[in-house]
């Protein structure tokens, strides 16, 4: 049974709370706040939020999409957006002293504007009490509706992210009610109207071959992607897609090199990097360009 094979040495996770860690949490689920790091069980979790670093997940809970490697919650049905959590957001933010900020959401297909003004009003809040800080936005596909996207874009966010999260063909198994084509689209029209930083990301050990990855990190830069992070999937709960393996060090380490040859602006390949993992080195990166 694949899912209960080992995990390698290399997957152990460093179990260290620093002392920010706690008054983190507390601050978060004070203001009823939702975090990707805790609905997608990031193996991240202690050591970012140790560090004061947390990605802000909009539009609820719940999501209207049945994607097999994430753990959100789609049982129930999705409850309307709440007004305050912007200004709650931004709040956030200040008392954690936040320079960059990862925004995300749930995918709300269920909305006529798939969210997109929730996510200007969060934009704008955080910006109006942090003026300093860089926001990356982290957007689901507003189902292919441009104008909806587009709304979030005009609000020009440091980092445009959208993943791909996987190779074409394992889309049907992994997203199934996402495009890949839509997603590469979408990407490229962040660069080609709005000239925004773009960046994406895919899991690796759900059953892809290396060509396949070469292919899609080729697909991106196509797209005019220019930060690209790959890390190992990791089954959230045995009810999820089963991981096929455990890609090596030496394996990630193929990928990174792969991707700058692409001429990708900022790779982060590893077991466990996520798409926000150490997310404000790639603003960083953007500066000096
Ligand atoms: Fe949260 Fe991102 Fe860090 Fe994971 S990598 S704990 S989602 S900030
Ligand atoms: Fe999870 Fe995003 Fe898929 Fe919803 S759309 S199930 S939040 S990965």
């Amino acid at each position: 049974n694949r899912e209960r094979q080992k995990k390698p040495e290399w997957l152990k996770l460093k179990l260290s709370t620093g002392e920010h860690f706690a008054a983190t949490r507390q601050l978060l689920s004070g203001l009823r706040l939702n975090t990707v790091c805790r609905s997608a069980m990031c193996p991240n979790l202690q050591e970012c939020w140790s560090k004061g670093t947390a990605t802000f997940m909009l539009l609820g809970s719940v999501c209207t999409r049945t994607c097999r490697f994430c753990a959100v919650d789609k049982t129930v049905l999705p409850v309307p957006p709440d007004p305050e959590e912007p200004q709650k957001i931004a709040l956030a933010v200040k008392s954690m002293n936040l320079k960059h900020v990862v925004l995300t959401s749930v995918n709300r297909d269920d909305l006529p504007d798939g969210g997109s003004m929730h996510w200007v009003s969060a934009i704008r809040s955080i910006r109006s009490l942090n003026p300093e800080v860089s926001i990356e936005c982290l957007v689901p596909d507003f189902d292919g509706i441009t104008a909806n996207a587009d709304r979030v874009m005009q609000e020009a966010p440091e980092v445009l992210n959208h993943n791909i999260e996987t190779v074409p063909s394992l889309y049907p198994a992994v997203r199934p009610q996402a495009d890949y084509r839509r997603s590469l689209e979408l990407i490229e029209r962040a660069k080609a109207v709005f000239r925004l930083s773009t960046k994406s990301g895919m899991m690796v050990g759900m059953g892809e071959t290396g060509y396949e990855v070469a292919a899609s990190l080729g697909d991106l830069r196509a797209s005019l992607c220019d930060i690209v992070t790959i890390g190992q999937y990791l089954q959230p709960t045995a009810a999820h897609l089963p991981v096929n393996r455990y890609v090596s060090p030496e394996e990630f380490e193929e990928y990174k090199n792969m991707a700058e040859s692409l001429g990708f602006r900022h790779v982060q390949s590893g077991p466990f990097v996520r798409s926000s993992y150490h997310a404000e080195e790639f603003v960083a990166a953007r500066h000096v360009e």
